[in-house]
């Protein structure tokens, strides 16, 4: 029976820089199997992120910008800052990261391998497949949790990033290719109507906070995304016609849909459902990585990934790295507190951050790498007696149900 060092389950953004990583480091001391359900890998979603370090795929990303905005009430904040805003496109990922696996003899790759069970033994971990039983002295996890189906007692906030992405090709130009449109509340506005409109939904309160993204690759090319943070996902003809209004309203005339995604991503205080063991952990977002206060996570699991593959190399199993600092964790925790508290000022806090804060300053504190002075700066944007209330009296007014929202 052939026993492997480590078994990672699920080969996408996690499973396959972890691996990247280890190859990188010379990969001659562990034996590492990849058991992934897909057959063949697609252009599933795309990543953006600021690059406030380096990471292994520069060169698979298309575009950068160094230019974002927000908008509030009819006004635009705009930001020009010292890191890029990147957008690297999954296939070109999966490309780069899957070449020196495939050239690898210790780095095993299986397709189509479904994992139904894991059995974890005294000195083992047992893995069954479809295709058959594979086992290993270690195991990291990195399948996919519910975020949907989360238990959550107050103190902690459980909401989610759900979006709809629409890749549009327009006959006019209507974008502003050099300038990432970050949030655009206004375009939340038609959110509001179109979820009151919705018969399931009439007299409901709004649930969370919408915005439209806009990723512009030309003046006639764009990824145009409906946002909403809030504690649950919506049917997905509201996010169809918040982008058709979207469009609509930036007058793009006759358009062409050249590529879909749709994503639902945890913002939250509990960060794992899934406890380790002696012999499993968990990695990628099911590990905790997207950034609760944004639900941001190729960065962290780029980071991660790197400490990862030093701490195996060096046999230190024990020593899972955290994802995010526990001062990170904190602000977050707060952050998301005050969102669900008062979602109706959400639009005007975000604006706050991005039209007071010297960019460089927000991007390193939402990448978890801000100074102390850089801290001071962002956190001296916000509304203090907001945050001091719900940082020193994480219980006081937990309600029940989320506010509605008037936008
Ligand atoms: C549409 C979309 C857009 C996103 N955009 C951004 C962004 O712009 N910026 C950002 O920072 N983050 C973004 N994210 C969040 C995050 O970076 C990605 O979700 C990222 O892919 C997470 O990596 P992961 O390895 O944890 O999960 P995945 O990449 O989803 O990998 C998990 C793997 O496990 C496999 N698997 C599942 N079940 C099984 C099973 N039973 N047996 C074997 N294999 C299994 C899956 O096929 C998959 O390949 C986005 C997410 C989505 C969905």
């Amino acid at each position: 029976m052939q026993v492997w060092d480590v078994i990672v389950l699920g080969a996408g953004c996690a499973g396959l820089t972890l691996v990247n990583e280890m190859i990188a480091r010379g990969e001659a001391q562990l034996k590492i199997l990849l058991l992934e359900e897909r057959s063949e890998y697609t252009n599933d979603r795309t990543w953006c992120f600021w690059n406030t370090f380096n990471h292994r795929f520069e060169n698979a990303v298309s575009y950068r910008w160094s230019r974002w905005s927000v908008h509030y009430a009819g006004e635009v904040a705009h930001c020009r800052g010292t890191y890029q805003y990147q957008y690297l496109r999954a296939e070109h990922f999966y490309r780069l990261a899957l070449a020196p696996i495939y050239c690898s003899s210790k780095m095993i790759l299986r397709l189509g391998e479904q994992v139904q069970t894991v059995q974890e033994g005294e000195d083992h971990v047992r893995i069954h497949t479809h295709q058959g039983t594979y086992t290993s002295r270690y195991v990291i996890d990195t399948r996919p949790t519910d975020h949907q189906r989360r238990k959550v007692v107050p103190p902690n906030v459980h909401w989610l990033q759900h979006f709809m992405g629409w890749k549009v090709k327009t006959k006019q130009a209507c974008f502003q290719s050099n300038e990432v449109t970050l949030m655009d509340f206004d375009g939340g506005r038609e959110a509001a109507e179109i979820h009151r409109a919705s018969s399931k939904y009439i007299d409901g309160p709004l649930p969370g906070i919408p915005f439209i993204y806009v990723l512009p690759f030309s003046s006639t090319e764009a990824l145009v995304e409906s946002t909403w943070f809030g504690p649950k996902t919506l049917e997905k003809s509201i996010y169809q016609e918040h982008l058709q209004k979207y469009l609509q309203k930036i007058e793009t005339g006759t358009y062409d849909i050249t590529e879909q995604e749709y994503g639902v991503l945890p913002m939250s205080t509990l960060s794992t459902n899934m406890q380790p063991t002696r012999r499993i952990r968990h990695l990628g977002l099911a590990g905790g990585a997207a950034r609760p206060s944004t639900g941001y996570a190729f960065l962290a699991i780029q980071r991660q990934a790197q400490k990862l593959a030093d701490q195996l190399l060096r046999g230190e199993w024990d020593r899972f790295p955290n994802y995010y600092s526990a001062r990170s964790q904190l602000l977050d925790a707060t952050f998301l507190r005050v969102l669900q508290e008062n979602p109706r000022r959400g639009p005007e806090l975000f604006w706050r951050l991005f039209r007071c804060a010297k960019p460089d300053a927000l991007v390193r504190f939402l990448a978890d790498t801000a100074s102390l002075k850089d801290l001071w700066e962002v956190t001296t944007c916000l509304p203090p007696g907001l945050f001091l209330k719900q940082s020193l009296f994480p219980n006081f007014s937990q309600k029940k149900e989320i506010e509605t929202i008037q936008i």
